[in-house]
């Protein structure tokens, strides 16, 4: 158990595909989401509201489809549909970890998770459940990073954590293909957009920098990273307004 006090009140996690993958980059990990599960049920023990988006690339991917030719709307509804199935996933490991949860769905699926109903959300966060939001914006040619801003900023989060398998934040190049990549500690949200740095679209940077919601990108593989993070403990990089 780690000892300590929250940062926040309210956070909102992104968990990409790639998350969920695992090492093995495609399907679902099933002990990194037991890792996951577990330390989301402490930070909600130490009575953080914690919401969640899910992405989907362990699976499906619009953008990639497309390339093979697919029609890049109908991709992005099949990507949307991924982040459905990881969701699932999530929400079980979390249930058996003994965490209250609820999923919403911003594609209608009343049989498999509620619609997303943004006061109802904020609703189940005060009573302490954890809630996953599922399919992303509802919208093709977005992503579930700009998910993660929207989301983030409507339920009042207080910052925008995210969690990474490959990478431990936010580097000035690749650093799987550039050696020499440095790592930067902290950045605004004017010059992540500026350097394009490629951590996180632009679409997602803007709507942080127009609603001053700071961004912490951090690696999942420390240990007990979620909770650290939470307690304003990482190695990460923080991007803030100034
Ligand atoms: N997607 C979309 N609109 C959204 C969110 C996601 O069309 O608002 C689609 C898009 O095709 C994307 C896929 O869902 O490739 C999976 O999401 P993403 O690539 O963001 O997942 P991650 O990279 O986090 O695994």
């Amino acid at each position: 158990m780690v000892e300590g006090k929250a940062r926040y009140r309210r956070v909102l996690l992104k968990l990409s595909g790639e998350a969920f993958g695992g090492d093995g980059h495609s399907g679902i990990d099933w002990s990194v989401l037991a890792g996951v599960a577990r330390q989301i049920k402490m930070v909600l023990e130490m009575k953080v509201d914690v919401g969640i988006v899910v992405g989907g690339g362990n699976i499906f991917r619009g953008a990639e489809a497309a390339e093979e030719g697919m029609d890049r709307a109908t991709g992005d509804y099949a990507g949307m549909v991924a982040t459905l199935i990881n969701a699932l996933a999530l929400q079980d490991v979390l249930e058996r970890a003994g965490v209250v949860v609820r999923t919403q769905s911003a594609i209608n699926i009343q049989q498999v998770a509620e619609p997303y109903i943004r006061r109802r959300a904020i609703r189940h966060l005060e009573k302490g459940r954890a809630v996953i939001f599922a399919c992303g914006t509802g919208n093709p040619y977005m992503s579930t990073d700009t998910a993660a801003a929207l989301r983030a900023v409507e339920i009042g989060a207080e910052v925008l954590l995210m969690a990474k398998n490959a990478v431990d934040g936010i580097y000035s190049d690749d650093p799987r293909k550039n050696k020499g990549a440095e790592k930067y500690s902290k950045l605004t949200h004017s010059e992540a957009l500026s350097k394009r740095l490629g951590v996180m679209d632009t679409t997602a940077v803007s709507l942080c920098l127009e609603n001053k919601l700071p961004i912490i990108v951090f690696s999942l593989q420390t240990p007990e990273a979620i909770v650290k993070v939470v307690m304003g403990e990482h190695n990460g990089t923080i991007v803030t307004s100034e």
